[in-house]
């Protein structure tokens, strides 16, 4: 069965002339989806024998929801999805008092093989079709809209590496964009990358504003090479000046992702050398608290220690943040589809 949000709104309006009806059922059909509908039946102001024959040729989506957990007493909840042919990703849903962040995975497993994460540790997958993310966002929506919530952003810091799945990830954007469907600002939209710096490059070209988040975690090369591997291809400096030219270019502030990692990366040096690489610059730094994963030798830092390095970053004159612990709690399943935390609290559904 072909699902719906992989044929393109011309083709979809195509199939329904060829089935007697005009084109604007299109958007009937697409907010119905915005809506969480979770079969053609539920469309009501659609003919029945239209939402039959939909239902003959079309699914409303490809994904199946085999595990959910929860934490923060239900405000962050993750789900596990099945993808055709069996790979398996995570989104987490961060409920906030004025906002609600979808954390969106764009590709099965990640090939760029971060000794800290836990995606990183597995096989790489598959990239992920633009309709299988989008799909997550709209099953997201689905469970907001029954508490009376909305979806208001969406963050690609789930499972892969966004800027190697570009083509995917942009039409997935266009699509959570689209007033149509879910009408979520891009700037609204957080990109993760851990530096392609030629995937930013054409970001900035797309007229499609999403906020750039570099993950960062070292400001010199020796350190940045062994934490993100694709340093020795695309070096720390080369990387800065890439998402500077794509903030300038969209209007966007870039965020500069820290994770803390006892011993490694929390020193008065770290500190100094992020300040004469950023300051000046239109920019923000993000200190995420490593959320612990098995077989790595990494450790986070004690609460003195993160705090002591945050005033290290704030004393080189850098706007500087620190996730909070809920957040860290969410976090941590973002990008941790196998880890612990999860298999714990596994709620199978
Ligand atoms: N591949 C992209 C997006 C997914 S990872 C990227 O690396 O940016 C999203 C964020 O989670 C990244 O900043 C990543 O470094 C961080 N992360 C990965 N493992 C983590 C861990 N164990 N603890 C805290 N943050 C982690
Ligand atoms: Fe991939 Fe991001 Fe994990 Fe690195 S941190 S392995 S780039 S998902």
């Amino acid at each position: 069965m072909t699902p719906i949000l992989s044929v393109p709104a011309a083709e979809l309006e195509q199939w329904l002339s060829e089935h007697g009806e005009q084109a604007y059922r299109r958007k009937q059909i697409w907010s119905w989806l915005a809506k969480g509908a979770m079969d053609f039946g539920a469309m009501k102001d659609l003919p029945r024998a239209l939402r039959e024959s939909l239902s003959a040729d079309f699914s409303v989506t490809s994904l199946k929801a085999i595990a959910t957990s929860q934490a923060d007493r239900a405000l962050t909840t993750k789900t596990l999805y099945e993808l055709d042919g069996g790979h398996s990703v995570e989104a987490v849903v961060m409920r906030y008092a004025e906002r609600t962040t979808l954390c969106i995975s764009s590709q099965a497993g990640c090939p760029i093989g971060c000794p800290f994460c836990a995606t990183g540790k597995f096989p790489f997958g598959r990239n992920l079709k633009a309709h299988e993310i989008v799909e997550q966002a709209l099953d997201a929506a689905r469970v907001l809209d029954s508490e009376g919530r909305r979806l208001s952003h969406v963050v690609f810091m789930g499972m892969g590496e966004p800027m190697a799945n570009y083509e995917a990830v942009v039409e997935s954007v266009r699509r959570l964009a689209d007033a149509e469907l879910l009408g979520i600002s891009p700037r609204r939209i957080v990109v993760s990358t851990s530096g392609l710096i030629p995937r930013i490059a054409r970001l900035g070209d797309e007229k499609l504003p999403v906020t750039l988040a570099i993950s960062l975690h070292a400001a010199r090369d020796e350190l940045r090479d062994v934490l993100v591997p694709i340093n020795r291809k695309y070096p720390v400096h080369d990387l800065v000046d890439a998402a500077q030219a794509y903030g300038q270019r969209t209007g966007r502030r870039v965020s500069y992702e820290w994770v803390m990692l006892a011993g490694v990366n929390d020193s008065q040096r770290d500190a100094t050398e992020l300040g004469s690489l950023l300051r000046g610059k239109l920019a923000h730094v993000n200190l995420i608290p490593f959320n612990p994963v098995d077989d790595t030798p990494f450790h986070a830092p004690d609460r003195a220690a993160i705090k002591s390095f945050r005033e290290m970053v704030q004393a080189q004159g850098l706007n500087v943040t620190v996730r909070d612990t809920r957040g860290r709690e969410a976090d941590a399943a973002c990008g941790q589809l196998h880890e612990r935390v999860m298999r714990n609290k596994l709620v199978t559904v």
